[in-house]
């Protein structure tokens, strides 16, 4: 590993912890309550595991088989491993006893499938339940008018353990409209939550990424997934 591209590294994460510490200042709240998950599709493990060293705490992988090929590396270092990336039913064998979060539950199917192998291993497993914000067909996500129902729903299963909230918003230019997401979800966060659904706290509110991690924090992340704008435009291989 060049020294370089370490010293870039390291550089990039001191950045977005500043940021992340204005940021929520700026919305009266303390940067231990906000939570950085590193983004790391396509990221090496050498290089991951020096974002590690240099204070990441949370890493989040999207896809089944890659989180598999670096579980090791992850195991070798101190952190909180989440999975974030769509979820197929017959792939959650692998990553029940392994993972700390699923942040990409979005139907009864999949929770009924991480409840069934959880109570087997006796494990409890963390979700966030994932709402497709911007009502887009291509995105995984559960709509709006049904998360409260499925809320419940999931809620009466067993070995399963509903978090929070995470959302994608649209890529949108404009500004007010993103805006109008993040405070959409932050509605929905806030209302379900004190509706105390069956005695799950819901206590984590995940969105933002490296282009609107800032404004996503104003206006009521506490969860923030940033990838490229930690180890660049993932160019590093795997
Ligand atoms: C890749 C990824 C991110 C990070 O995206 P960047 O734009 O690189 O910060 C966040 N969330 C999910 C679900 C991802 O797959």
């Amino acid at each position: 590993m060049m020294e370089r591209s370490l010293d870039s590294l390291r550089e990039n994460i001191k950045i977005i912890q500043d940021r992340v510490a204005e940021a929520a200042f700026q919305s009266g709240r303390n940067y231990k309550d906000i939570t950085i998950l590193a983004a790391t599709k396509m990221v090496a493990p050498q290089i991951l595991q020096s974002a590690i060293d240099f204070g990441i705490k949370c890493v989040g992988e999207s896809r089944v088989q890659e989180l598999l090929q670096k579980y090791v590396y992850f195991k070798e270092k101190e952190c909180q491993i989440h999975f974030i990336g769509h979820l197929q039913r017959n792939k959650v064998k692998h990553l029940i006893g392994k993972v700390d979060m699923i942040q990409s539950v979005d139907r009864l199917l999949l929770a009924q499938e991480i409840s069934r192998l959880s109570v087997i291993k006796k494990a409890v497993t963390e979700v966030l339940i994932e709402v497709n914000i911007g009502k887009e067909g291509s995105k995984s996500g559960v709509d709006v008018e049904n998360l409260e129902e499925l809320l419940y729903e999931i809620s009466e299963l067993p070995g399963i353990k509903i978090r929070g909230l995470m959302a994608i918003p649209p890529v949108c230019e404009d500004k007010k409209l993103k805006e109008n997401y993040f405070l959409l979800m932050k509605r929905l966060f806030v209302d379900l939550s004190a509706k105390n659904i069956y005695n799950n706290i819901m206590d984590y509110l995940s969105m933002g990424m490296s282009s609107d991690y800032y404004e996503a924090i104003l206006h009521g992340a506490n969860m923030v997934r940033v990838g490229s704008a930690i180890f660049g435009k993932r160019n590093y291989g795997v």
